[in-house]
C-alpha cells in the first residue's frame, strides 16, 4: 500500500478507498450504491446543519485553535451579521460599511449552552482536563481489512477511549423492527460496534498484536480492553447530561460477529467483483432515480417492498 494516512488525508477520498472507516461500514449497510459513488467520487454528501453544529461542538474541545479555525471558515453559517455604515459618502468618496456581528444563529447558540452544560460539569471537566490526545487517528486490521479510527479523545496512560456525542435526547428509545424490541441511541446509532472496532484497533497497536491474536484473547476473555467513554450532552433547550461506558465484552464480540459476516459483501462490492445494490431511498439513489413502470400501490407496504436493485447509474 503506497497510501500513507495523515491528519491531513484523513477524511479524502484516498483514505476510503485504502481503508474501511466505521462511518464507510455503516454508509455500506444502509446503501452499497451510495457508498460506492461516494468512493467513486460521484456523490458528496451536503454539509447539513446538524453536521455542522457538530463539528462546532467537537472543534470547541479538540483546541481553541481548532474551535477559531472552523468559526472562521463557517463564519456566514454560525454569525448573523448586518452592515454598518461607518461614513456616508461623499463627493469624493464612496461609502464606508463594516459587518457587524449581531449574535449566533438558534442551532449554535444551543450548541454554546450545550458546551457550558459540560464545562459546568465536575465529572466530565475531570476527562477534559486529563492529559491525552485529541482527535487521535489510528490504524488496525478488522478480520484481514485495513480500518482507521479516529478518537475525540485517548488518554494513552489510562487506555481511556473519549467520545462527544450529542443527541436528541438521552434517555429516549426507538423501536428496532430487525431486534424486534425497543433500543437506546447506544444501539441505534452504532455504537457498541464503534467501541468494539476502536477497542481492537487500539490493542493491536497498544500490544504489537495481531487481529487474530487480538480477537481469539477477546473470546477467550484474556485481553484487556481499553475503556470506551461516551460523554454525552443532549440538545434539549434544558441540555441533560451522562457519561456513559461501552465496555462489554460479550456484546463486543457479537458486534464483532456481525461486521466479519457483513465484511465479505462490502469487500466484494468494494473490489468490484459484485455491482453495489440501491437502497431505493436514500439521498444518492433520489436524485439518480429512473421511473421503469407503474407501480400497485401496496408495493409502499415494506413486506411487499421489492428486491434491492442493481445500482444503474454509472
Ligand atoms: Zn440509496
Amino acid at each position: 500500500m503506497s497510501f500513507i494516512l495523515t491528519d491531513d488525508n484523513y477524511y479524502s477520498r484516498e483514505a476510503d478507498i485504502n481503508y474501511l472507516s466505521c462511518s464507510q461500514y455503516q454508509t455500506f449497510g444502509e446503501c452499497e450504491a451510495k457508498a460506492m459513488a461516494k468512493l467513486q467520487g460521484r456523490w458528496t454528501d451536503e454539509p447539513k446543519e446538524a453536521f455542522l453544529v457538530g463539528n462546532y461542538f467537537h472543534s470547541y474541545f479538540e483546541s481553541p485553535e481548532a474551535h477559531d479555525k472552523f468559526c472562521d471558515e463557517n463564519f456566514e453559517h454560525i454569525f448573523k451579521t448586518k452592515e454598518e455604515v461607518v461614513q456616508k459618502a461623499t463627493k469624493t468618496q464612496p461609502k464606508i460599511t463594516r459587518t457587524v456581528v449581531t449574535g449566533k444563529y438558534a442551532p449554535f447558540e444551543k450548541a454554546d449552552k450545550m458546551i457550558e452544560t459540560v464545562e459546568n460539569e465536575e465529572l466530565m471537566k475531570r476527562f477534559i482536563d486529563m492529559g491525552g490526545q485529541n482527535e487521535l487517528f489510528m490504524t488496525g486490521t478488522i478480520f484481514g481489512v485495513p480500518w482507521r479510527m479516529k478518537m475525540d479523545k485517548y488518554i494513552h496512560d489510562k487506555r481511556f477511549i473519549v467520545d462527544y456525542k450529542t443527541v436528541a435526547k438521552i434517555w429516549e428509545t426507538s423501536y428496532d423492527p430487525v431486534k424486534g424490541e425497543r433500543v437506546s441511541f447506544v444501539e441505534s446509532y452504532g455504537y457498541l460496534f464503534r467501541a468494539a472496532i476502536y477497542s481492537l484497533i487500539e490493542c493491536q497497536n497498544e500490544y504489537g498484536i495481531t487481529f487474530d491474536e487480538a480477537y481469539k484473547k477477546l473470546c477467550d476473555g484474556e485481553l484487556k480492553l481499553p475503556d470506551f467513554f461516551l460523554l454525552c450532552v443532549s440538545k434539549q433547550d434544558v441540555p441533560d447530561k451522562e457519561i456513559i461506558r461501552l465496555n462489554h465484552r460479550q456484546a463486543y464480540i457479537g458486534e464483532l460477529e456481525n461486521v466479519k459476516k457483513n465484511l465479505i459483501e462490502i469487500m466484494k462490492v468494494k473490489s468490484g467483483v459484485r455491482k453495489p445494490k440501491r437502497c431505493g431511498t436514500c439521498d444518492y439513489c433520489r436524485s439518480t432515480k429512473k421511473l421503469k413502470e407503474i407501480k400497485p400501490y401496496y408495493i409502499l407496504k415494506p413486506e411487499f417492498r421489492e428486491q434491492r436493485e442493481e445500482d444503474y447509474a454509472f
